[in-house]
């Protein structure tokens, strides 16, 4: 446990260490909203990102964080899409598209068998220095 700030309202609180600094005030308050989005996507297949913000009072970063945690997911028609992280290809959900994840996987399987790909060298290693970061 340790006393942060809520990221929201600006309230101390007792920060278990995981997930977003959000006092226990606000988290519920996320929750709820969470569930809202979540139903109204499952009762309205096709729904745009500003029908969702206006009819369940989530912000659209709020919609875009979901959306790469794999919590929610738009329909296809909807135009409602993230960012792969490694192309930059429009994704419905999660952090990458299928293909950069087969691609990650592959070079991850070369990594631990010591094979060299040196067209991809080079890549790999941005990708490792951002996990780094991380
Ligand atoms: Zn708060
Ligand atoms: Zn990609």
């Amino acid at each position: 446990m340790e006393v942060q700030t809520c990221s929201k309202c600006g309230r101390l609180f007792n920060w278990v260490g995981i997930g977003p600094r959000l006092c226990p005030v606000c988290k519920d308050q996320e929750e709820d909203i969470f569930k809202k989005v979540k139903e109204y996507l499952w009762d309205h297949k096709g729904a745009t990102m500003p029908e969702v913000i206006e009819n369940c009072g989530a912000t659209e970063k709020q919609i875009k964080q979901w959306l790469r945690e794999q919590r929610i997911e738009f329909a296809k028609g909807s135009g409602v899409t993230v960012d792969c992280e490694r192309c930059g290809k429009p994704i419905l959900s999660g952090k990458m598209c299928n293909e950069c994840k087969k691609k990650m996987e592959e070079e991850l399987k070369a990594l631990s068998s010591g094979e060299e790909l040196p067209v991809r060298k080079k890549v790999r290693d941005r990708d490792r220095m951002r996990f780094l970061n991380e």
